[in-house]
């Protein structure tokens, strides 16, 4: 039986966006895969609300964060983290010899301008790492305080990751000042997992030109170059058949219209977060609640497996917390090309399993 994931990624993807995928092969060094990959980077600029370059990359969105970190840093990168995504820019940046110190806030509350400032104003850095949307707490980190701290400091380089974010909310890369800005297909954007895309600024050009040891197959400036002097095409071969999906998801994220589509992922999350919080209450400090997926307190103590395999005969499934949290939390997503109906269906059937 065919089950409706409303774990965060990968989700449901539509079957007109799955048949893209068993369109003939192409040449990947042909003039059909430039087109291709000229009009995805298009269409991704304005999902991305940038001019920047697009870098697609075939890997999931771990890999693009990886090289980032390890292909921009020039002296030291401060991660800030608010939970397990966060921790594992930490981990990227030790496993690559990559001189990194980490600043946590509890799990549950956010990062904040104010703490960004802080860690700056030391001078000791010169790259960034935030979680947008921290997938194992449901906390929106924001943005636009961040940016502000940011923009006093010219040389930091700014990666975010907007993995279960970019595609259900609004992330305007240029105007926050976002160098490189990644994600994944499998979330917000409704696709199949296997590719990631992410947006680099020329500041952040620049500064990996600076960096000696960048790696190979995720060493940004390479890409970069490659898809400027070669017409988008790329170094080794890419996931031809998933450039197809993205291609035609693209179009249709774009005709439903950016402003519909965050405003249909806020309208599932009000929803979700107004059950949540008279059922059970929100894992995450209310300020700072995500759009993309919501994080609830188990505070009836249900078995979570035992509701996930009820919700399997009906046809969905949930997610669990995640790491430590599990079982002290839980999680629905809310993300892609689900409707209110499809989460209201859901919701109702959780209560009628719970009898809530
Ligand atoms: C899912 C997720 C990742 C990991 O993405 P992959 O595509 O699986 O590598 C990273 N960060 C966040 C916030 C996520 O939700």
């Amino acid at each position: 039986m065919k089950k409706s994931l409303f774990i965060p990624g990968p989700i449901d993807v539509s079957e007109d966006v799955l048949e893209q995928m068993s369109k003939p092969m192409i040449g990947h060094r042909s003039k059909d895969a430039s087109t291709l990959q000229r009009n995805i980077s298009e269409k991704l600029q304005k999902l991305f609300h940038t001019e920047e370059q697009i870098l697609l990359s075939t890997s999931s969105g771990s890999g693009l964060m990886e090289g980032s970190i390890r292909s921009c840093t020039r002296k030291r990168a401060a991660v800030f983290s608010s939970g397990a995504f966060g921790d594992r820019w930490y981990k990227m940046a030790i496993c690559n010899s990559v001189p990194v110190d980490k600043f946590n806030v509890e799990e549950g509350e956010a990062i904040t301008g104010e703490m960004v400032e802080k860690v700056l104003a030391t001078g000791n850095y010169d790259l960034i790492t935030i979680t947008h949307n921290e997938t194992s707490t449901g906390v929106m980190n924001p943005l636009e305080e961040i940016s502000e701290v940011v923009k006093g400091y010219p040389d930091i380089v700014w990666c975010l990751d907007a993995v279960s974010s970019m595609g259900g909310t609004k992330i305007e890369v240029d105007k926050l000042g976002i160098d490189i800005c990644i994600t994944s297909t499998q979330k917000a954007m409704g696709l199949p997992p296997g590719l990631a895309v992410a947006s680099m600024s020329e500041k952040a050009v620049w500064a990996a030109e600076k960096v000696e040891h960048r790696g190979v197959y995720f060493d940004l400036l390479a890409l970069y170059k490659y898809i400027q002097k070669k017409d988008h095409q790329y170094p080794s071969t890419p996931g031809i058949s998933l450039m197809y999906a993205l291609d035609y998801q693209l179009d249709k994220i774009l005709d439903e219209g950016l402003e519909n589509r965050y405003k249909r992922h806020l309208d599932m999350a009000q929803y979700v977060q107004k059950w949540a919080r008279e059922k059970f209450q929100l894992f995450p400090n209310e300020q700072y609640l995500s759009n993309t997926l919501t994080a609830i307190k188990n505070t009836r103590n249900i078995d979570v497996k035992k509701l996930n395999k009820e919700l399997g005969k009906r046809g969905y499934v949930i997610s669990n917390g995640y790491g430590e949290l599990k079982d002290r939390t839980f999680r629905i997503s809310h993300m892609g090309d689900y409707t209110m109906k499809d989460v209201q269906d859901l919701i109702e059937a959780i209560n009628d399993i719970l009898k809530i």
